[in-house]
Formats: structure tokens, C-alpha cells, sequence
């Protein structure tokens, strides 16, 4: 049994810390997408890097539906996300992490859903990320002696471009607290396919006009590789927590129901 799958930004090689690795080839619908099978702590997992066609990919032009239902597919049913996001506020500095509670979609011209003619279902939202699958990740964090801020907002927008000095002043005045191109779009799928889905996320970069760094600097890169590391010490220690639990780690949440079809 697959405890969890991961989708990972591609600053985190799945090869050196899994066992027993090997390359699979997963299928969603006509689709077929690349992944990586291991075991930690003896538990069985998935590592899909979001950019899994080989080659970076525009967060616009990611096939995000696809690689939800890969994993689906393959008897996953936890989803565990890292995000490499940008600060809203000055009180959230580089370095920060926060497992994610709710967000604000900006996001256009992209297929955030799986529902298509007559046949929908409205996903609950009101907590769009698994409280039990969180509140697991933030004990995992404490373990290991990572300080996470147990909530966050994040804000989705399209990129691949930053935001504007306007619009980052804007998002936190909406209740944001950091920024992303991708997280919203995995997240609302998970929820469509009655998956549990909980983010790791990490502050890389300060907004536009709260920093004079340039966005891309050698800081940036450095905190993305900090952000990946910190990434894989909290998923072997979830692993090595669901490997002591057994196979069927307690999640009481409503994920697996939360978008019915309408009849
Ligand atoms: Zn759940």
C-alpha cells in the first residue's frame, strides 16, 4: 500500500533519500506520467516532481490534472506538496515555514477542475487543505525541531511573471500571507478526487517593493535548496511516524466526500 504521494517543485531530487527507488511511469486517463516509487521507514511512497515532463514547465503550462489523477490512480490517497513561495508581509522572512490553512485563488486561463458538461459537484472549500494531514505535519515538524507557522494564506497567481509592488500591497491587504504560482490548482484537484492534501511551505523570496534584492538572486536559489532539504527531513519523519502507526494512520477529515456529484 502507498501511504502518501508527494509532489515536489523540481529542487527536490527524489534519488539519495528514498530506498529501494525506481522510476515508474504512472497513467491518468490517456496520459502518462513519470514518477519515482520508493520505500522510508518502511513505508511505501510516490515522489512526482511537478515538472515531470523532463524539462521546466510554466506554471501555466504544468498538467496539473494530470499528475492529481496519477496518483490517484495509483491508490493514493494523502497527498503531501512542498511550495517555494514569496512573502507578503515583512513579519514573514526568508527561511519561514508555514503548513498552509487556506488560500485566495488569482489564478486564469488554467483547468482547475475535473468536472466537464452536466455531471459536477461542488467541492466543500471551507478548509480546502486536510486538517487531520496538516495537524500531522505540524506534529512531524515539532519532532524534528522545525519552528512552522501552523497557518498561512497562500495567494495563486498565473505567472510565470512576478507580482507588481500594487499587487503584493493588495494581496496582503486580502488576508494574504505569502504567494505562489501552483499550490491552489494541486490543492482543488486533491479535494475533486476526494484526496487528503496538505503543503510544507517555505518563504524563498520577499515580495515586490519588501526587499531590494533582486527576485532571483543567488539568496533565492540558496533558500530554495534550504526549503527542499528542510522538505525531505519532514517527509522521512512522517514516514518513520505512519511506519510506527501501521498502515492505517487515523485521519479523521471529510476529503474522501467532499465534492459529491449533484443528482
Ligand atoms: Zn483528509
Amino acid at each position: 500500500m502507498v501511504e502518501f504521494g508527494i509532489i515536489a517543485s523540481q529542487d527536490v531530487e527524489p534519488s539519495g533519500w528514498l530506498a529501494n527507488s525506481r522510476e515508474i511511469m504512472l497513467s491518468a486517463g490517456d496520459a502518462s506520467v513519470p514518477a519515482t516509487m520508493g520505500t522510508l521507514h518502511g513505508c511505501e511512497l510516490i515522489v512526482l516532481q511537478r515538472n515531470s515532463s523532463g524539462r521546466p514547465l510554466p506554471p501555466h503550462a504544468l498538467d496539473y490534472r494530470a499528475n492529481v489523477e496519477a496518483l490517484a490512480q495509483a491508490g493514493v490517497r494523502r497527498v503531501l506538496t512542498t511550495a517555494m513561495v514569496g512573502s507578503l508581509r515583512p513579519s514573514i522572512p526568508t527561511g519561514t515555514m508555514l503548513i498552509l490553512d487556506q488560500f485566495i485563488d488569482f489564478t486564469r486561463d488554467r483547468q482547475s477542475t475535473y468536472f466537464s458538461g452536466s455531471e459536477f459537484g461542488h467541492a466543500d472549500m471551507t478548509e480546502p487543505y486536510c486538517p487531520a494531514l496538516r495537524g500531522h505535519l505540524i506534529r512531524c515538524a515539532e519532532a524534528i525541531g522545525l519552528t512552522v507557522a501552523p497557518s498561512g494564506c497562500y495567494v495563486c497567481v498565473s505567472g510565470p511573471r512576478f507580482e507588481t509592488r500594487a499587487e503584493v500591497r493588495m494581496f496582503a491587504q486580502l488576508g494574504g500571507d505569502v504567494v505562489g504560482f501552483t499550490n491552489v490548482t494541486d490543492c482543488v484537484l486533491a479535494r475533486e478526487a476526494g484526496l487528503c492534501f496538505a503543503t510544507f511551505a517555505g518563504v524563498v523570496n520577499l515580495g515586490a517593493g519588501l526587499s531590494t534584492h533582486d527576485m532571483r538572486s543567488e539568496h533565492w536559489r540558496d533558500a530554495r535548496k534550504v526549503h527542499a532539504a528542510r522538505f525531505t527531513d519532514i517527509v522521512a519523519e512522517m514516514a518513520r511516524s505512519f511506519g510506527a502507526a501501521g498502515t492505517d494512520t487515523p485521519a479523521r477529515c471529510r476529503c474522501a466526500t467532499a465534492a459529491p456529484i449533484e443528482t
